[in-house]
């Protein structure tokens, strides 16, 4: 797999407001946040998409949504709920080919997550 900004991050090779980090994965602010508390949870292993997870990654995977809800817990909108979504491919909205979890809180979050104009197309 192609190395994305995400490895960069890890890496420490450039800037990123980190949050929690292991051994096996990390969290940090999303950089254009679309709620008033918006990160990412990655896992250090580059896994391209949902697709490329294999069974290997069963653990790991699982780990990523406990950091989500201990980051969620320190941020203090675990009560008040979030959202937590894994685009999954071009069309689905992925425009970093490692995967990683968003976790989206602090407002009211619509659902279903289309708009009428994505509906007609
Ligand atoms: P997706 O479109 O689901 O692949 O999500 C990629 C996310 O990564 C977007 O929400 C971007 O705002 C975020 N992102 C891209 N580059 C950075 C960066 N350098 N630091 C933090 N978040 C980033």
């Amino acid at each position: 797999m192609s190395e994305t900004i995400f490895t960069k991050i890890i890496n420490r090779e450039i800037p990123a407001d980190i949050l929690y980090e292991d051994d096996i994965s990390l969290a940090f602010s999303d950089i254009n946040p679309q709620a008033p508390v918006h990160f990412l949870v990655i896992p250090k292993k580059p896994i391209a998409t949902i697709n490329d997870i294999t069974e290997a990654d069963r653990e790991l995977v699982g780990h990523l949504y406990l950091v989500a809800a201990q980051v969620a817990r320190e941020k203090g909108v675990a009560e008040d709920g979030y959202r937590v979504v894994m685009n999954c491919g071009e069309k689905a909205g992925q425009s970093v080919f490692h995967i990683h979890l968003h976790v989206l809180a602090g407002k009211p979050l619509g659902w279903p997550p289309y708009t009428d104009k994505m509906k007609q197309a």
